[in-house]
C-alpha cells in the first residue's frame, strides 16, 4: 500500500480544485482498498473515496483523513466478450463506450463523451440523451467500507431511478465499488428516444439503411458533437474545461409544485413528463434567476456554453461554493425552488 501524506486533492479533479488529502492512497485491487480501510479505521481517520474526480468539489482546507483513490483494472482490463463487458471501477468510462462502439454493440452509445471511471457510474445511474446505465447493468461488486466483506448486487438490487441509486440513499458512503459487469445488445440497432439527438442525427447521416454497427458508431460522433457544443467532454484547450458537469440536479416536481412553478413566471415554462411529476431542467432556472451563460463571481463563472456547468477560473474552491450558493439562493428567491447540488461537496 503506497500511503502518501499531503497530497494536493486538485490534479484529482476535473475543476482542479482543492486543498491537501492528509494521506492519499491509490488502490488498484480488492486487497489494497481494503488495506487502505483498514488503516483509516485503526488510525479514527475519516476516508473519502475518490473516482475519476468529474463529481466532486474538495474544499481549499483539502481532507483530514485518507483520500482513497480506486484504480483498479485500468483501461487494459476492461473485457469484451459476447456482448457482455466487464470493467474494473478505475478504468475510465468512455474508454469502455468506445470499445463497445467499435464492436458494434448497442446500449451504451448514447452514454458517450462523459468523463469519469465506470466505479462512479451505478452510483447515480449515470445517463444522457435518455439512455441511462441501469439498462445495461448486470452486476456491481462491492467492498462493504466497515466489514470489509465481498457483496455483489444485481440490477434490481441496485434500486435505480433517476440518476439514483440505492448507493446515493440508504447505503451511502457503505461501499466501495470495485467492478462493474454490463451486457449490451449485438446486431440490434441503437434506440433514439431524445428528439434532440434524432434531429441532430438527421442532420448528419441516414439512420434508415445504415448496418446497426453503423448506426451505433454514428450515435456515439453525434452525442460527442452534442457535447463538445456545450462545453460537456473533457478538452483542456477549452477555456470552460474546468468543471463538474451540471452543477445541479433537473428538479422533478409534484403537479402541484409545478402549477405553483407556474404563478411565478409569465409564458411557458419548459417541462418534460416524468412519470406522475415534471422535470424541468435546472439550466433554465439558473438562467432566468438573474446567472446567464458566461456570468462570473470572483475567480469561478457559470460556463459560457451550458448554464448547469460551473466553472473554475482560475479561482478557489470557496469561489465556486460562493457562486454555487448564490444561484441557489437566486433560484429559490425568483422560483420558490431548492436546487440539489449533483457533485459531492467535501467542504
Ligand atoms: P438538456 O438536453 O438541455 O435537458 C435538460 C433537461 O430537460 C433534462 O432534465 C432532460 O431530461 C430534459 N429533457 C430535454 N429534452 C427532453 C425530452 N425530449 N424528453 C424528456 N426530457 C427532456 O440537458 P443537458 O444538460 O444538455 O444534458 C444532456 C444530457 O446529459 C441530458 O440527458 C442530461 O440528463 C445528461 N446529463 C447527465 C448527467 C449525469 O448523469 N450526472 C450529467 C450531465 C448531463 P434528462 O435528464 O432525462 O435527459
Amino acid at each position: 500500500m503506497n500511503l502518501r501524506e499531503n497530497v494536493h486533492l486538485a490534479p484529482y479533479t476535473t475543476l482542479q480544485l482543492g486543498g491537501p488529502a492528509r494521506y492519499f492512497v491509490e488502490c488498484t485491487s480488492e486487497s489494497e482498498v481494503g488495506a487502505a480501510l483498514a488503516h483509516a479505521r485503526e488510525r479514527g481517520l475519516p476516508v473519502f473515496v475518490l473516482g475519476g474526480g468529474s463529481n466532486v468539489v474538495f474544499g481549499d482546507a483539502g481532507f483530514p483523513g485518507v483520500v482513497l483513490r480506486v484504480a483498479i483494472g485500468g483501461d487494459q482490463g476492461i473485457a469484451f466478450r459476447d456482448g457482455e463487458i466487464s470493467a474494473g471501477a478505475g478504468a475510465e468510462w468512455d474508454t469502455l463506450v468506445r470499445g463497445a462502439v467499435e464492436r458494434g454493440w448497442s446500449g451504451v452509445e448514447c452514454l458517450s463523451g462523459i468523463p469519469g471511471s465506470v466505479g462512479g457510474t451505478p452510483i447515480q445511474n449515470v445517463g444522457a440523451y435518455g439512455q441511462e446505465v441501469a439498462e445495461t447493468l448486470v452486476r456491481v461488486n462491492c467492498l462493504d467500507r466497515t466489514t470489509l466483506e465481498h457483496r455483489t448486487f444485481s440490477a434490481a438490487e441496485c434500486e435505480f431511478g433517476y440518476r439514483d441509486s440505492r448507493f446515493k440513499r440508504r447505503d451511502r458512503s457503505r461501499y466501495v465499488v470495485l467492478d462493474v459487469t454490463l451486457r449490451l445488445e449485438r446486431d440490434a440497432p441503437p434506440r433514439i428516444r431524445y428528439p434532440e439527438l434524432r434531429d441532430a442525427i438527421a442532420r448528419v447521416g441516414s439512420f434508415d439503411d445504415a448496418a446497426p454497427a453503423d448506426a451505433v458508431r454514428l450515435v456515439r460522433q453525434t452525442v460527442l458533437a452534442l457535447r463538445r457544443a456545450k462545453s460537456m467532454v473533457l478538452d483542456p484547450a477549452d477555456p470552460n474545461a474546468r468543471s463538474a458537469g451540471s452543477f445541479f440536479m433537473n428538479p422533478v416536481l409534484s403537479p402541484e409544485a409545478f402549477a405553483k412553478l407556474g404563478q411565478r413566471w409569465e409564458g411557458a415554462i419548459p417541462s418534460f413528463p416524468a412519470g406522475d411529476a415534471v422535470k424541468v431542467p435546472a439550466a433554465w432556472l439558473v438562467e432566468r434567476a438573474g446567472f446567464p451563460k458566461g456570468y462570473r463571481l470572483g475567480g469561478a463563472g457559470v460556463s459560457s456554453r451550458h448554464a448547469l456547468a460551473l466553472v473554475n477560473l482560475g479561482g478557489t474552491s470557496a469561489e465556486l461554493l460562493a457562486l454555487a450558493d448564490a444561484i441557489r439562493a437566486g433560484v429559490e428567491e425568483r422560483f420558490g425552488i431548492r436546487l440539489e447540488c449533483e457533485p459531492d461537496v467535501v467542504r
